[in-house]
């Protein structure tokens, strides 16, 4: 046992110094995914916020490095770890996993099909990852000045979102439901850029810049109707879909359907686009149409 894990952790660190020579900064991880480190504050009875400004080693993905050295440092200290964490959202690749589940029975690789579909953009070659529960983890790059935030199932059921602070889990490394592996044929990809139409899905919306641009739902949908009904012809299907989101996110999305279909009709889409983009939104939602 002792002479398996310690062959798991050489060849973790091989796989973790491989992946820094691309530029991916990493850590070591535990068998359980977590970082391998424990914290140095966990006993501190008021622990401060410290990102390692401590000097000391545990501070999760604030650790991450590309450094050889200070990754041999990392695995040194943590002799028990099997694999290795990928931190997202660093230069120079910035680095955004799309975690395609497989859990609770969604299936995500068709939701991230139907949202690609519906915001016309396509999933460039790019790094995959196979997890061992049957999932895969797309990599791709993002811009240097926009940090995409950490989000699960926001995007649709079963499609989780690493960004910013978060790391992914390293192809190669071993944990306790069996190892992550790169599928055939992409490990000698570089991670590509990630399509802009799915950026904007995947960073924060724009601040409010006047009440009536970003409603809320708050007002029993009557702003998400105006937001629908003041939409010009370019974007009547995207504010649509928009407010239906919202709509369903907050309780009242079958309420709504007729108001909003209706103000769909003003704007001159069909019945059956708006019906469409409204059962779209349901589904990515988590919601029976
Ligand atoms: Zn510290």
């Amino acid at each position: 046992m002792a002479t398996t894990d310690r062959q798991a952790t050489t060849l973790a660190l091989a796989h973790a110094l491989s992946a820094a020579e691309r530029g991916l900064a990493v850590i070591p991880l535990s068998r359980t995914k977590l970082p391998a480190l424990r914290s140095p504050h966990r006993d501190d009875p008021e622990p401060q916020p410290c990102h390692g400004e401590c000097g000391r080693l545990g501070h999760g993905v604030y650790d991450a490095s590309t450094d050889p050295a200070r990754i041999r440092e990392l695995f040194a200290a943590a002799p028990w770890a099997t694999g290795y964490g990928i931190a997202c959202g660093l230069p120079p690749h910035h680095l955004i996993g799309v975690d395609l589940d497989t859990k609770s029975g969604t299936d995500s690789s068709a939701a991230l099909r139907e949202l690609a579909l519906r915001h016309l953009f396509t999933i460039p070659e790019t790094v995959v990852v196979l997890t061992p529960s049957g999932g895969r983890h797309l990599w791709l790059t993002g811009p240097p000045d926009a940090a995409v935030p950490n989000s699960a199932g926001r995007l649709a059921p079963g499609i989780d979102i690493r960004g910013a602070g978060g790391y992914l889990v390293g192809p190669g490394s071993r944990t306790d439901h069996g190892v992550y592996s790169s599928a055939p044929g992409t490990a000698h990809l570089a991670p590509a850029a990630c399509p802009p139409a799915l950026l904007r899905l995947l960073l924060p919306p724009p601040r409010p810049t006047h009440p009536s641009t970003h409603p809320s739902a708050g007002d029993h949908g009557q702003g998400l109707v105006q937001f629908v009904l003041a939409a010009h012809e370019g974007q009547r299907n995207t504010r649509l879909f928009w407010a239906a989101c919202r709509a369903y996110e907050n309780g009242i999305g079958p309420a709504l359907v007729a108001p909003l279909v209706d103000a769909a009709l003003n704007t001159g889409l069909t019945e059956r686009e708006a019906r469409a983009t409204i059962a779209s939104a349901a589904r990515m939602t988590g919601h029976r149409p």
